[in-house]
């Protein structure tokens, strides 16, 4: 049986982590484990950078955003070599496996490491809700809940000005942020990288939305990195009678108080993770599907496609 567990954050933030790493913490401690605390994801874990937490160690930080543990990028942990030195400063500190909380990045991390013998668990904390094994990822939520209430914003001065505001949201190449933000505030068009771009298109139809249906507005959500947004909006104050106005939201997406949800699903997931690494099993991840908190090797979570979301985008189009 093991006895120390240790904890980290990796990749890009999201609200929940924290809660997260709470559930971990209190989870582990009361079911007679250790936990060490790992700092800036798999960077501390070369660096020796651990200490010891205790159920202190996570109070008032369920409402958080962010991650006390810091984050941290290192391509390094891809060479065999590099994680070695993290193994021999989680031994010297009696780290037997290791939870990690992050996107399929720290995934790959995780499964490098339990292949050379340290079980690891996987949490997917992210906003981009592009990790497939699981319905939604910790973050995501809180995300939407952020976008959603700018667009309301702008859909606000947007009206008044007979503009077409163009907001970027972040996704990483996924999706579903724009989708589910531009169904939750009624937007015109949803552009999303699984859809594809085409700019002839969208000038089309926003040419019918300002002439046929006398729209006063319209709003456009588009994932990051598909197009400049400030050139597309001046091409469609050019080919139309809207003002096109492009936001960027950015990094505000990754910030803020988690919601309710994210709370939940952190919490439930988190105690998961103990369980397994309890059982002796590691290389797994942790999703949940049609609401059942699950687990499934990392490999499999890996193959997985990307989800379609033609049905909600669909839908979207037979109200607009
Ligand atoms: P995310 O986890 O959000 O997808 P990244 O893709 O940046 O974020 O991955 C986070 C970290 O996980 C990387 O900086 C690196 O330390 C580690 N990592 C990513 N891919 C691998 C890999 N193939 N093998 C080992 N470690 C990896």
């Amino acid at each position: 049986m093991i006895k120390r567990i240790g904890v980290l954050t990796s990749g890009g933030d999201s609200p929940g982590m924290n809660a997260a790493i709470r559930a971990i913490v209190r989870s582990a401690l009361a079911r007679g484990l250790e936990v060490v605390a790992i700092e800036d994801g798999y960077k501390g874990m070369v660096e020796g950078r651990m200490w010891q937490m205790n159920s202190r160690s996570v109070s008032d930080i369920i409402l958080k955003g962010g991650t006390i543990l810091g984050t941290a990028r290192l391509p390094e942990f891809k060479d065999r070599i590099v994680r070695a030195a993290a193994i021999r400063n989680l031994e010297e500190n009696g780290v037997e496996a290791v939870v990690v909380i992050g996107g399929d990045g720290t995934y790959r991390g995780a499964q490098a490491l339990t292949d050379m013998g340290i079980n690891c668990i996987g949490l997917p904390g992210t906003i981009d809700n592009d990790v497939s094994s699981s319905d939604y990822t910790i973050g995501f939520d809180t995300a939407l809940n952020t976008v959603i209430q700018n667009i309301d914003k702008l859909r606000d001065t947007s009206s008044s000005h007979h503009r077409c505001s163009v907001v970027e949201v972040m996704g990483n190449r996924c999706g579903d942020l724009a989708v589910f933000a531009g169904i939750s505030c009624g937007a015109e068009m949803i552009i999303t990288p699984e859809r594809g771009y085409d700019e002839a298109a969208v000038l089309a139809k926003l040419k019918y939305f300002d002439e046929v249906r006398k729209k006063r507005h319209a709003i456009v959500v588009i994932s990051e990195k598909i197009t400049d947004v400030n050139a597309l909006a001046n091409k469609i104050s050019e080919s139309t009678s809207f003002s096109g106005r492009a936001t960027v939201l950015g990094h505000i997406q990754r910030g803020g108080s988690p919601t309710a949800f994210d709370r939940v699903l952190a919490t439930r997931m988190g105690d998961k993770a103990v369980e397994l690494l309890l059982n002796g099993i590691g290389g797994h991840c942790i999703g949940m599907l049609k609401n059942e908190i699950i687990s499934m090797p990392i490999a499999e979570a890996l193959a997985l496609p990307r989800r379609s979301r033609e049905e909600l985008l669909a839908l979207h189009e037979r109200l607009i």
